[in-house]
């Protein structure tokens, strides 16, 4: 019977992360560096929101797109802080986390035989959803623009039966766009029939500029769809809150999607949200000074020891290359994992583009970054 299962869902690969966490739990005592989500427990406040949400009797369904009051706050949010401006009342769904944003985005954009174009190396969580849409994933190599996507690059891919690009956020390389490089992509796409989704989950861990939005641009605000949530910037990654912002005639199909996958985001989670959008507006800051310290020493680290990487502009990880140690990134994630009992995701976990390369998670107290970065010195030592 198992043939009979859906052709597309049979051929998505397991990821290489889970692969690789997997082989890690073998290793108790191991530091692990290959954690995908902050390590900071979700602050006071909003978690006495959401227990109060509980003894309140806030446990029936809300409509469909979120409670108004949570896509206010949201729409407020997201003028205050990026001046991207969006109509509460018919551009903001409130969704199971920006997993579930990104997937009933494309599963709303999408048709068979589509293409969707994305950087390379990049965030594994699109293929998956791009391939359950019977669509194609066409990636531009960054490994040469230091990450990122630039607009002749782009425009180099684009044929007939591209439909989509995705701006990624900075996971796993830490590369950012400023203002100049979305202008550029804009001027590609403006006059054609391709959507945009800019993932911006990591828009409040910015560390050099502020935040920039492809959506702040007029020639293309029309055809952008900004996935955006609660997991990174308020270190809420279990209670499920993300947010899709994007033009009326979007979300009017988009719901449908939304309504017979999750009818609502939780109730609960909504009022925390509700707290995190409010009251706690500049939550992050904290979270990000903490960041930023860990990647000042991460990278200061990196670079004594030899290796070549880019100093992250934001979110929690870095990309070294290991090129010059001539081994496949999982082989020598394995070796460091079984010698030196340190776990980092190999780079092909982020596809093909990122041979080469291995993703360090700095979402972990210096304490444990100082010990395991004193683990791979000594393991280098005896290569
Ligand atoms: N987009 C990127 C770039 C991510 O790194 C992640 C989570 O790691 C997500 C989206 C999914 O976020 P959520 O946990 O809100 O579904």
């Amino acid at each position: 019977m198992e043939d009979l299962l859906n052709k597309n869902v049979r051929e998505i690969e397991v990821s290489e992360i889970r692969k690789f966490s997997e082989m890690a739990t073998k290793y108790p005592n191991a530091i692990s560096f290959a954690i995908g989500q902050p390590d900071f427990p979700t602050p006071d406040h909003i978690k006495s929101r959401g227990k109060l949400a509980i003894d309140e009797n806030h446990t029936t369904y809300t409509s469909n797109a979120g409670l108004i009051e949570v896509r206010k706050a949201a729409a407020d949010f997201l003028l205050k802080k990026y001046e991207l401006a969006y109509n509460p009342n018919n551009e903001v769904i409130i969704t199971s986390g920006a997993s579930e944003a990104l997937d009933i985005a494309l599963r709303t954009i999408l048709s068979e035989g589509d293409e969707v174009i994305l950087p390379g190396p990049v965030y594994p969580g699109y293929e998956p959803l791009i391939k359950l849409c019977g669509s194609k994933s066409v990636y531009v190599d960054t490994t040469h623009t230091k990450f990122k996507l630039k607009a002749d690059l782009l425009a180099e891919k684009i044929t007939e039966k591209t439909r989509c690009v995705i701006i990624p956020s900075a996971n796993p390389t830490g590369c950012t766009f400023d203002e100049e490089d979305l202008m550029s992509i804009a001027e590609v796409l403006k006059d054609k029939d391709i959507f945009i989704i800019s993932d911006e989950i990591y828009s409040e861990l910015m560390f050099e500029e502020r935040h920039h939005s492809i959506a702040t641009i007029p020639s293309v605000r029309e055809k952008t769809i900004v996935v955006n949530g609660l997991s990174k910037s308020h270190s809420m990654t279990g209670w499920r809150i993300g947010i899709a912002f994007a033009p009326a005639y979007i979300t009017k199909q988009m719901l449908k999607v939304h309504q017979y996958s999750t009818t609502c985001a939780t109730t609960i989670s909504q009022h925390a949200a509700l707290e995190a959008l409010t009251v706690g507006i500049n939550d992050s800051e904290e979270m990000k000074s903490e960041y930023l310290k860990r990647r000042d020493y991460v990278v200061e680290r990196l670079v004594a020891m030899g290796f070549d990487v880019e100093k992250p502009k934001g979110a929690f990880y870095v990309f070294p290359s290991i090129k010059r140690f001539a081994q496949k990134s999982f082989d020598f994630a394995v070796e460091l994992l079984e010698e030196a009992q340190v776990a980092v995701v190999p780079g092909t976990a982020f596809t093909q583009y990122g041979e080469g390369y291995i993703r360090i998670s700095f979402a972990c107290s210096m304490e444990v970054l100082e010990e395991g970065f004193n683990r791979i010195e000594s393991f280098l030592k005896k290569k």
